[in-house]
């Protein structure tokens, strides 16, 4: 974790905001900036959202500072957000996305860490009324009870909605220069985007895969049918054409190179490689199921999705015990769908 600085004298309070990197996340550090306080922007990071700030999260911290003059912070949850995940206590949108115990979590989190920042209370950019759900005042004041940041959870852009948090009656940040948005429209936010020389910034509620119609349907089936889920297996999730073998076994095919590198990436101990042998083709790669009847099916699979002039197909299978070639015929079409998930 990055040096803190310690609190300066003449400023006021210290804040963590939970940076998704939309506009409403911005807006909540300018407005709290603007009137003194000390903005400490905490990105949380899941195999479901903000993954591209794990490649580099150095890079991630510089371009926040140079483009809008926040300082970020990185932290990846995906342990605490899988276990979540499997059941969460107010359940699921439309899709797989837990929405409510999403917000919860992490807010959870941030109340926990506001000690490691020196930091007085969380902020959000939650606006009242802005999406349907997840930003209603009964759900967002269950959000306040279930994470236990009672009077610690303070909505910059809506705050006037709400009652005065500790941090306002303490005086460490001033409620009159807080906002009163609500509502679904963006006019407010663009034009306080213009007041404060923000310009390029992402589309709202953008890159959450769990409320994805159809990778949604595949976290959910991996969460049903499969125990001690890995941030790995979420990863894998999302990559390739899926197939589901009789001995258990989960296939992932690569449909172009940068999933064939994005699979070969993935793979841990105990998965199976499989290669075309001496002829383009994908890569594909076996989880649990490993036996010598799944890889010659897997092969198979894979082979469907080569050029076999001949009829057969050679594959590289290459796993903890070494290396071997399979010699197969692509799998029959039939056979092919009832694996296919
Ligand atoms: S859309 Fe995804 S990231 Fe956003 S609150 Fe719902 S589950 Fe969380």
């Amino acid at each position: 974790m990055e040096e803190i600085a310690p609190l300066s004298a003449k400023k006021k309070g210290r804040g963590i905001v939970l940076f998704s990197g939309g506009l409403d996340s911005i807006l909540a550090c300018k407005v709290l900036q603007e009137q003194g306080v000390e903005v400490v922007a905490l990105k949380f990071v899941t195999p479901f959202f903000g993954q591209a700030a794990l490649k580099d999260p150095g890079a991630e911290r510089s371009r926040a500072a140079g483009k809008y003059g926040i300082d970020l912070h990185v932290a990846d949850i995906s342990s605490e957000y899988i276990a979540m995940l499997r059941d969460p206590a107010h359940g699921y949108g439309r899709y797989f996305n837990p929405c409510l115990d999403c917000k919860i979590l992490m807010v959870r989190l941030a109340v926990a860490m506001l000690p490691e920042f020196g930091a007085h209370f969380v902020a959000t950019g939650e606006v009242i009324g802005q999406r349907p759900m997840s930003q209603r005042r009964d759900a967002m004041n269950i959000v306040e009870r279930d994470a236990g940041a009672k009077g610690l959870l303070l909505r910059p852009l809506c705050a006037h909605h709400f009652p005065p948090t500790k941090a306002e009656k303490q005086g460490l940040v001033d409620r009159d220069r807080l906002l009163k948005l609500s509502g679904r429209g963006r006019k407010a936010q663009m034009s306080l985007a213009e007041r404060f020389g923000i310009e390029d910034y992402p589309t709202p509620a953008g890159g959450c895969v769990l409320a994805d119609p159809i990778l949604s349907k595949r976290f959910r089936r991996l969460f049903r049918e499969r125990s001690g889920i890995t941030p790995n297996d979420c990863l894998l999730a999302q990559a390739g054409r899926h197939f589901h073998l009789p001995g258990g076994g989960w296939l992932v095919v690569g449909r172009n190179k940068e999933e064939n590198r994005r699979i070969h990436s993935l793979a841990c101990g105990g998965d199976l490689l499989l290669f075309p042998h001496q002829r383009p083709g994908p890569i594909a790669l076996l989880r649990g199921g490993s036996g010598e009847d799944g890889a010659a099916r897997a092969a198979s699979v894979m082979a469907r999705y080569m050029k076999c002039p001949e009829g057969s197909c050679r594959i590289r299978v290459a796993g903890p015990e070494g290396e071997k070639i399979l010699e197969v015929v692509p799998i029959p079409d039939q056979e092919l769908a009832s694996l296919r998930e």
